[in-house]
């Protein structure tokens, strides 16, 4: 490619890494963003930066080496969390080091998505916003996902507790899933990720924030509800008729437990690189994350074929392997290593689990449809959840806002 402007679709992390790091390097870069915003498909709801998919190095490290400045937003770091067993047994997988970092995703100026904004534009790129481009006239496609192969629910409160992270696998309250529970600096946010469709979804969000009522003191005051999907695919090109997809538009995205942001930030950055020719986008997207993208969609498969029995075992077994090693963090690492059975498995989930669709602009890709519900999803709410349901209710006819359709996924 000549001198001629980048166009890039998308000003989210993935759109704005690559944008920074175009700009640095002197070229003339025109961001188009839908929203008036950077961070407004979130709304205020706390994320986790893993620190476990690359164990040479940081991922803040990482980001200081091409030039983006952590330091621009705010982050806490963490070194344990709660992990909640199926049966409510509650461990603490713990490491030496920064296991993840909390961030918030939002369009106030201590959120992720406006530190990149402010690293764009000081690096010299023109962001447009409430703007439309066709994805055929960008060079980078950074649109985030189209369609759902999961949902996650969530509910923002004051809270008294200190900064704590809780993590639970409980396919009750998170069908094939997990829950958890975030709070930093007095605002909480409980969430239910659900994996399979379900009706009256926030049944699961009430029946969820019971559970941490009950186990946590939480003195918890909503505030509001949030939302969003996940949209799970590999494609068979990430650089389809000479545009780079970047983060979710390239299907970039952990399938176990949806982790996308470092993913986003990284492929960003290396089709910036692709750009100046710098690398082979392909070829480093291929070599450095795919393989940790087919792990995870490996683990994926398995998760599908358990319920809370399958959850109990890997929570022990996570917790064993903590008292071998002395770092909790080395399950997190295992998950994602291409061993030999993970590889013999790779077939089987690829026909089993993936559906081959071509998308609209006429990429191929394999989908993680959105599973359909199973009759163990179908219970009666617990007069706690039920309590919790009318409070919501009349906050939300007072203006409490909701950022997703409440009823069917
Ligand atoms: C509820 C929820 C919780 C999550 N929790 C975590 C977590 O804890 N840790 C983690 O790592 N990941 C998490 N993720 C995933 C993570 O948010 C994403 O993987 C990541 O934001 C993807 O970055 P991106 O740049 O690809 O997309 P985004 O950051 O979403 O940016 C895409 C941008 O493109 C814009 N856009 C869309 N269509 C167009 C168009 N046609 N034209 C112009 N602009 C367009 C959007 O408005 C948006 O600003 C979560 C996701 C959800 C929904």
């Amino acid at each position: 490619m000549s001198d001629e402007p980048v166009h890039i679709l998308g000003a989210g992390l993935s759109g704005l890494a690559a944008a920074t790091y175009l700009a640095k390097a002197g070229r003339e870069v025109h961001v188009h963003e839908i929203r008036s915003d950077s961070g407004a498909r979130f709304d205020g709801d706390f994320q986790g930066i893993e620190n476990w998919t690359s164990s040479e190095s940081d991922f803040f490290d990482e980001m200081r080496e091409w030039g983006l400045d952590p330091d621009e937003f705010k982050s806490d770091d963490f070194d344990i969390i709660d992990l909640i067993h199926p049966d409510d047994e509650i461990t603490n997988p713990i490491t030496d080091g920064v296991a993840f970092r909390v961030v918030e995703r939002g369009t106030d100026s201590h959120c992720i998505d406006q530190g990149f904004k402010r690293m764009a534009m000081a690096a010299g790129a023109t962001i447009h916003y409430g703007t439309r481009r066709s994805p055929e006239d960008c060079h980078i496609v950074a649109a985030g996902p189209k369609e759902s192969s999961a949902v996650a629910f969530g509910e923002i409160f004051h809270t008294d507790h200190p900064n704590h992270v809780s993590f639970q696998l409980n396919d009750k309250l998170a069908p094939g899933a997990y829950s958890y529970l975030i709070i930093i600096d007095g605002i909480g946010l409980i969430c239910t990720c659900l994996w399979r469709k379900q009706k009256r979804t926030s049944r699961y969000l009430n029946e969820t924030i019971a559970w941490y009522e009950q186990h946590y003191d939480l003195n918890r005051r909503p505030i509001k509800r949030v939302g969003g999907k996940g949209d799970f695919s590999l494609p068979d090109k990430y650089v389809y008729e000479g545009r780079y997809y970047v983060g979710e538009a390239g299907g970039l995205q952990d399938f176990m437990w949806g982790f996308g942001m470092r993913y986003a930030v990284t492929s960003g950055v290396l089709a910036a690189k692709a750009v100046l020719g710098e690398c082979h986008y392909e070829k480093e997207i291929r070599k450095r994350l795919v393989p940790l993208v087919r792990a995870s969609a490996i683990n994926r498969f398995l998760m599908n074929r358990v319920g809370d029995r399958g959850f109990k075992l890997v929570a022990n077994h996570w917790m064993k392997d903590q008292r071998r090693k002395g770092d909790g963090l080395a399950f997190m690492r295992w998950l994602y290593s291409p061993g030999p059975l993970r590889l013999m498995l790779w077939p089987l989930v690829r026909f089993g689990m993936l559906r081959r669709k071509q998308l609209k602009d006429g990429r191929m890709v394999r989908r993680m449809p959105f599973r359909n519900s199973l009759s163990r999803d179908s219970w009666e709410p617990s007069p706690k959840a039920e309590e919790i349901a009318a409070e919501w209710e009349s906050i939300r006819k007072g203006g409490g806002s909701v950022s997703f359709i409440e009823g069917d996924a």
